[in-house]
């Protein structure tokens, strides 16, 4: 990537400005932000903050490019070459049925387009900005220059920003600058120097950079293509158009069908050649046929089946962020949760506590608590983020269920956060497990640490006993120990806290040693309702649910107890224990364990390489700055939509709306019921083609003159190849699905049965179609074979043999609903789009019939009731032949 190390002359410096003069220039104030009225205003002045322009194709290019394909090409040629020999009615229908088609193509491709687009936007970052003197999160595109933006780890930076507000703020800028050491940022950094490398303007943060630790506010100086990014070239040039491996797969087997279906109607003509019949018009018709049957509509299949079911999903809070997701979900047997707030409701209430004055004791029951009680929650208190008001909490729930807690006890947090203000900080994180905050209280100087029990314990020396500090003794670390444990066997989740008074100022590195233990809390998580069920449907279906957490290995396993997830303490391991463990001890071991506790983000990468190292497809969550790697690793890595950070929605393959974990398992059934339906698809398609090759390959073998003419081939191709097909792929879902084992990833398409049912299918409707062909000449007391016979007989075979074919086809298509379920079991009804498409192909059939131009142009006859018997018990019998064997097929299970 280019180093734009150099600022360029016209560029505004905005290190180099005092921040009150670009404030001034901006027409922002950093407290209370922007007005909205005035975001609209510079949004319409400015443009929306975006790197590239709606790059979507036009219409009409998508509309030629449904064109563009040799045998259109042959095809037309076709069609000019019959115009000139006076055929000009069916140049004009051969023009428009692919005109039609072409048309269809585009709006099926416009509308998978839209789909995706639409849930592009849904899985595209959001900012917080100050407006009106409110904090509230944007789509970042909606950020003007003069926006005050709150930036916090784990989030993108929006645009380029002028920092007001830097506490201990590291920012990746590997995106902007290839530099990978995170750069620290002062917001009040002064520069004289005009022209220094990006990366030295410290008081700057560019867009697109992301904020690996601590917080601050910026206002913003550019959006869109005025930023560092924006004037970077080859980013603007990203083509992030995908297609998913079975769309690859499928467009692979298209061709290669293709070319069959090319070969036999180069051998239809060459037949047809040496039996004399009229080459003109039979090279027409084989054209025809070659472009109906050449199924090169089956990626865009996929395309439209796929759009429709991510929608859904969607809806159903499952945001799909790389398409292939879908597939690799229906194989998915191995899913990776986080416990809180994904298996538990992440709705905390303290319920005991314990240090070494009151002793053990519930909440509920302490109404006189001692000095060292009281130091506890204001610890707590003191080292948290989290703001409670009125009832409403925001921030990390565990730290919003311990200033309930000060609440309950009747602490004045006011006053204490007032007499005790913060100057300094360390952040918390999942590895270190805990986190300190620096405070000038009564005259001297306090740390406050709050974090994991048995983390903690390890950088104590001290232990607060009657008021007094004093040396901690193996008795104490017991006692200590013994109530955390009680409290985590009871599923409570546990965090201790301690302090250490100083008489000056000291680096945040030294927070975290000698410190004085208070005691411990124990809260309860209630496990959401929902997840039993889901972990039990998850079982049935061939997955297995495995927790993964930082919390107390007793907690998980408790909580995992409840949820079906483990039932013995063997299934429970701890990011200590893989510690110990070489990756390859790890991988022999790691089919017995269901429970990770206290594990780090490091772990959770070991954790999918283990599982996937004996051929499991894992799905893993996360929310954290640090959780990329293993959403990278894993076959579907999922970010939670609510807690987590850009960086792991950005790595994710898809994203939970409401972080709950019955979403995946719902979300692991839409895929295999999307791949279900893309089968139906895809193999009713096939074996509508199948069954117009056999049947003008039959009867031009034997001899027969030719049952379906060009205009009517593509007339059968339109019809049956667009709704029907479109409608199966619309499936409601087999409420069976989660009964079968997971796909293997290497399952053919074609296996169970579905590359005999296409082929049997296919020779069946061809057989059937040539049956009423024949049919046609009898009824007239002639046989096909003969020499002389007049064209309305002809025109009369053709009009039974076109009927029987499209109801074939279109009646044929409930079978398709379920490998081996009979169709009256499954309802006619059940899939009111298959059902509307059906009458629609019927309705046209009408039309073509009983309209006398469209059936002049069609050269078809108008038919009576004798003849529609005749066709729907021929079509019909095909459905019920598949009944039967359907019935065998049930028999044999
Ligand atoms: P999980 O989300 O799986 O429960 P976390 O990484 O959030 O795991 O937490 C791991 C441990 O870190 C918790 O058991 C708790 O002891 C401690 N912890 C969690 N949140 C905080 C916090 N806000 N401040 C201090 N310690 C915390
Ligand atoms: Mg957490």
């Amino acid at each position: 990537m280019a180093k734009p190390t150099e600022a360029k002359q016209n560029e505004t410096l905005y290190h180099t400005i005092p921040l009150s003069e670009l404030t001034q220039t901006l027409k922002t104030n950093p407290t209370s932000g922007l007005s909205e009225t005035e975001v609209q205003s510079r949004l319409s002045t400015y443009g929306k903050n975006q790197l590239k322009g709606e790059t979507r194709k036009s219409i009409f290019r998508l509309f030629i490019a449904q064109l563009q394909d040799a045998l259109i090409y042959v095809l037309f040629a076709a069609v000019i070459i019959t115009v000139f020999m006076g055929e000009y009615i069916d140049g004009i229908i051969i023009t428009a049925v692919i005109l039609i088609n072409a048309t269809l193509g585009v709006v099926q491709e416009v509308r998978a387009g839209n789909a995706i687009e639409a849930l592009r936007k849904m899985a595209s970052p959001r900012a917080l900005v100050r407006r009106d003197g409110q904090v509230k999160e944007v789509n970042s595109e909606d950020i003007v220059p003069g926006d005050i933006v709150v930036l916090d780890a784990g989030r993108y930076i929006p645009a380029d920003l002028r920092l007001v507000e830097a506490v201990n703020l590291q920012i990746d800028e590997s995106a902007l600058t290839g530099e990978s050491v995170a750069v620290t940022k002062e917001a009040d950094a002064t520069f004289t120097e005009e022209y220094i490398p990006l990366g030295d303007r410290t008081n700057l943060a560019y867009m697109s950079t992301l904020v690996t630790y601590g917080r601050g506010t910026g206002v913003v100086t550019g959006t869109g293509l005025q930023t560092e990014v924006g004037k970077i070239a080859n980013i603007l040039s990203q083509d992030d158009e995908t297609k998913t491996p079975l769309e690859i797969r499928l467009n692979q087997l298209g061709k290669t069908l293709g070319k069959a279906a090319l070969a036999i109607c180069v051998l239809i003509f060459v037949i047809s050649f040496f039996q004399g019949r009229d080459l003109a018009e039979m090279f027409l018709t084989s054209v025809s046929l070659a472009v109906a049957a050449i199924p090169e509509g089956l990626a865009a299949i996929v395309a439209v089946v796929l759009s429709i079911g991510v929608t859904k999903m969607a809806k159903q809070n499952a945001i799909i962020k790389r398409l292939p997701a879908v597939e690799t979900l229906g194989s998915v047997n191995i899913v990776c949760s986080d416990k809180t707030g994904t298996l538990t409701q992440n709705k905390m209430t303290v319920q005991e506590f314990f240090n070494f004055t009151d002793k053990h004791k519930k909440v509920s029951e302490s109404t006189d608590l001692s000095v060292d009680g009281i130091l506890l929650s204001e610890a707590m208190v003191l080292s948290s983020d989290a703001t409670l008001e009125n009832d409403e909490g925001t921030g990390d729930p565990t730290e919003i269920a311990l200033l309930q807690l000060a609440d309950d006890l009747k602490i004045d947090r006011k006053t204490l956060l007032a007499e005790a203000p913060r100057i300094d900080e360390r952040a918390f994180d999942s590895d270190r497990k805990m986190m300190s905050t620096f405070h000038q209280q009564n005259g001297q100087y306090v740390v406050y640490t709050k974090g994991a029990i048995d983390r903690l314990i390890l950088k104590c020396k001290y232990v607060l006993e009657d008021g007094e500090i004093i040396p901690m003794t193996e008795t104490h670390k017991k006692l200590i120990s013994d109530a955390a444990d009680t409290m985590s066997n009871k599923a409570l989740r546990t965090l201790a806290a301690a302090y250490k008074p100083m008489d000056k100022q000291i680096p945040a590195e030294h927070f975290e040693k000698d410190l004085v233990m208070i005691g411990v809390v124990g809260m309860i998580d209630p496990p959401r309702e929902e997840v039993k069920d889901a972990i039990s449907i998850a079982k049935e279906a061939g997955i297995t649910t495995v927790m993964i957490t930082g919390d107390h290995k007793n907690t998980a396993l408790a909580i995992a107890k409840e949820l079906g997830i483990a039932s013995d303490l063997s299934e429970a391991t701890s990011g200590a224990a893989i510690n110990h463990m070489t990756q390859a001890e790890l991988e022999s071991h790691i089919q017995e364990y269901k429970v990770f506790a206290r594990v780090s983000p490091e772990h959770k990468v070991n954790i999918v390489k283990a599982f996937k190292s004996k051929g499991n497809i894992v799905s893993m969550t996360g929310d954290g700055v640090n959780d990329a790697p293993s959403l990278n690793a894993a076959d579907i890595g999922v970010a939670m939509g609510i807690e987590g950070t850009d960086v792991a929605k950005n790595a994710s393959d898809m994203i939970l709306a409401d972080d709950n974990f019955s979403t995946i398992i719902s979300a692991i059934e839409q895929g295999r019921n999307i791949y279900n339906n893309i089968k139906k698809s895809v193999i009713f398609l096939l074996a509508c083609n199948v069954g117009e090759v056999i049947t003008m390959l039959i009867a031009i073998i034997a001899g027969l003159p030719v049952p379906l003419i060009a205009t009517q081939l593509l007339w059968i191709n339109l019809v049956t190849d667009t709704l029907p097909a479109v409608a199966l792929g619309m499936d409601p879902g087999n409420p069976d699905v989660m009964k079968e084992k997971p796909r293997t990833t290497n399952e053919n398409f074609f296996s169970h049965g579905a590359g005999k049912r296409v082929i049997l299918a296919g020779t069946f409707i061809g057989i059937l179609t040539i049956v009423a062909f024949a049919a046609g000449y009898y009824i007239h007391g002639y046989s096909p074979f003969a020499n002389t016979i007049p064209e309305e007989v002809h025109e009369y075979a053709r009009t039974l043999a076109f009927l029987t074919i499209i109801a074939c086809q279109l009646l044929y298509s409930f079978s398709f609903r379920h490998e081996y379920k009979s169709i009256f079991k499954i309802g006619f009804f059940s899939n009111v789009y298959l059902f509307g498409a059906v009458l629609i192909g019927f309705g046209l059939q009408f039309l073509v019939l009983y309209i006398p131009f469209m059936a002049e142009a069609f050269k078809l006859q108008a038919l009576g009731v004798k003849e529609w018997g005749l066709v729907m018990s021929l079509s019909l019998s095909l459905l019920l032949g598949d009944e039967i064997i359907k019935l065998v097929i049930r028999r044999g299970k």
